[in-house]
């Protein structure tokens, strides 16, 4: 895609996702609408349009990339640049002053295939939509300076809410606790979007069977939307790592509440580390530690003459087999009853 010569004809920008379950893949494609009704009808490719087939989850790991890119300011760069490429419509500007922010966020777009297409997406409707109004309001600049005046407003106010919309849930994101790090909360987020979301559904005879596409205008939710459902109904859930707020897929075949080994870890120290406290505070451990001690103590006492204290070890061990039978069935919270049962 030549993200540099968007055309403005096109008034929406369009994300389109499609999955192929059995062979774990998922295939995103940006573009116009049209092109991308071509794509997932007829298998029409164009080079106007993005396409990547990759592994089934990548969303997920973008969504990730783009909510640390906080810190390297990605958001930052594409909030600026639609903001000054509205004041470039409201004031009736032309397409030259419009270059720094166009030849910026340009350069944010990444074609390659590592590119995060979440973010090219983004780009690529903030572009679209700038050349669409620039491009209607040009074609007004023979009605009188007063009218021209009020639809330079119109046309920017129209571009800002519609950028707005679209970055609003990427800049809103939950920060972790703790930390200056922020990630997509699906359950949270997902529930707190609209409930009423546009989409079209294309089929295409593929390979001998139908594959579905579902493709959304100017908006990422509702791909969020249907990209949870189906990776639900193929049993994985998206949900957040307990340690460090990251997107994880679960699945049957990995069904960890962490995103990686670090995390995992982690949560063993703290685990250990709250378990000790619990343990030191506990009365039931306090009772068995003097029991253990005292015998302990005696035993060293009996050292002296061998027999006594083979005798005692073996009475010994039958105690302590008991006491930490019964140490085991105990919480602090036990009823006392409880500690007279063998
Ligand atoms: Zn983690």
């Amino acid at each position: 895609m030549n993200i540099n010569n968007i055309s403005g004809e096109n008034k929406t920008a369009s994300i389109g996702i499609s999955f192929d379950i059995p062979s774990e893949r998922e295939i995103i494609a940006i573009g116009s609408p049209d092109r991308l009704k071509a794509y997932f009808t007829l298998s029409i490719e164009n080079p106007e349009i993005e396409i990547r087939i990759r592994k089934l989850g990548s969303l997920v790991d973008e969504m990730n990339e783009l909510a640390q890119s906080e810190a390297d300011d990605k958001m930052q760069i594409l909030a600026e640049c639609s903001n000054g490429l509205c004041d470039i419509i409201s004031e009736g500007q032309g397409n030259k002053s419009a270059e720094e922010y166009i030849n910026a966020l340009a350069e944010l777009y990444d074609s390659s295939n590592k590119g995060n297409m979440l973010l090219n997406f983004m780009i690529f409707f903030i572009l679209t939509n700038y050349r669409y109004n620039h491009r209607t309001l040009n074609s007004e600049w023979h009605v009188f300076v007063s009218s021209m005046k009020k639809s330079a407003a119109r046309f920017a106010e129209q571009f800002n809410t519609c950028v707005s919309d679209m970055l609003l849930p990427f800049r809103n994101l939950p920060t972790v606790p703790e930390s200056n790090v922020r990630y997509w909360n699906i359950p949270e987020q997902i529930n707190a979007s609209p409930t009423d979301l546009t989409v079209h559904i294309y089929y295409t005879h593929l390979n001998g069977t139908w594959q579905t596409a579902y493709v959304a205008d100017d908006s990422f939710l509702a791909v969020l939307r249907i990209y949870v459902d189906m990776l639900k109904q193929a049993n994985r859930i998206v949900s957040n790592c307990t340690i460090c707020g990251k997107l994880i897929i679960k699945d049957k075949t990995n069904n960890s509440d962490f995103c990686s080994q670090e995390c995992r870890n982690v949560h063993k120290r703290e685990w250990t580390k709250e378990n000790r406290i619990k343990n030191a505070e506990s009365d039931v451990q306090n009772i068995y530690t003097t029991f253990y001690n005292n015998t302990n103590n005696q035993k060293r006492k009996l050292k002296r003459s061998p027999e006594a204290l083979e005798q005692y070890n073996t009475l010994f061990n039958e105690l302590k087999e008991k006491a930490l039978i019964m140490k085991r069935g105990l919480s602090d919270d036990s009823p006392f009853s409880l500690s007279n049962n063998p």
